[in-house]
């Protein structure tokens, strides 16, 4: 059974920010791939939005490990269900930056900033459609290069999926 799970969060802020995305994400993609699973995570205003779709037990198995993760804290689940299809087939971790399609997406929403905890979950539907239509976004490659050496080794494959 296919479900979909998606969830906001914040950033513990100790860590250094480009490091800490570009180690998720090479984790994320290189996991998820072999997982079969997909989904797409939003960075902004201190705060995460990740969904995650896949075989359900799959995901509740992830998601008991991205829970203990120091990196972030106060997270919340938005919504888990079942699903038929996949929405980020193509992703195996889809990464949007901040953007102005979502901006002000908040801003109709009635938010000066991207603030999710603070969405109806009918608006936080309407957020993942917009971040489906978004372009999957590349973190800037010169500082990407700053990763610490555990990201290193996959680098190149890191470069190749978020391009
Ligand atoms: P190990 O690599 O053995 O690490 C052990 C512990 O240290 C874990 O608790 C881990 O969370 C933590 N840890 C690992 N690296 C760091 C670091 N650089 N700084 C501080 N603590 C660290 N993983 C996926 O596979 N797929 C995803 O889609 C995914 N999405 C994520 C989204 C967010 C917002 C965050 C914060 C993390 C995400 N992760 C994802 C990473 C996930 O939380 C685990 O770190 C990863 O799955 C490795 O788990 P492990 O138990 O094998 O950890």
């Amino acid at each position: 059974m296919l479900s979909q799970l998606y969830y906001i969060s914040k950033r513990e802020e100790s860590g250094d920010l480009l490091s800490d995305l570009s180690q998720i994400l090479t984790s994320a993609i290189r996991f998820n791939q072999t997982q079969h699973i997909c989904g797409v995570l939003y960075y902004a205003n201190n705060c995460f939005f990740q969904c995650l779709e896949g075989e359900k037990e799959v995901i509740a198995q992830l998601f008991e490990r991205i829970q203990q993760d120091p990196r972030h804290k106060e997270l919340r689940v938005i919504s888990t269900k079942e699903i038929f299809e996949v929405n980020f087939s193509q992703w195996s971790m889809k990464y949007v930056q901040k953007n102005k399609t979502i901006d002000l997406f908040f801003k109709k929403c009635g938010f000066d900033s991207f603030q999710p905890h603070l969405l109806t979950e009918a608006d936080t539907n309407a957020l993942l459609s917009c971040l489906i239509s978004a372009e999957n976004t590349s973190l800037n490659q010169k500082k990407a290069s700053n990763e610490s050496n555990h990201t290193k080794g996959y680098k190149r494959g890191y470069m190749n999926y978020i391009a």
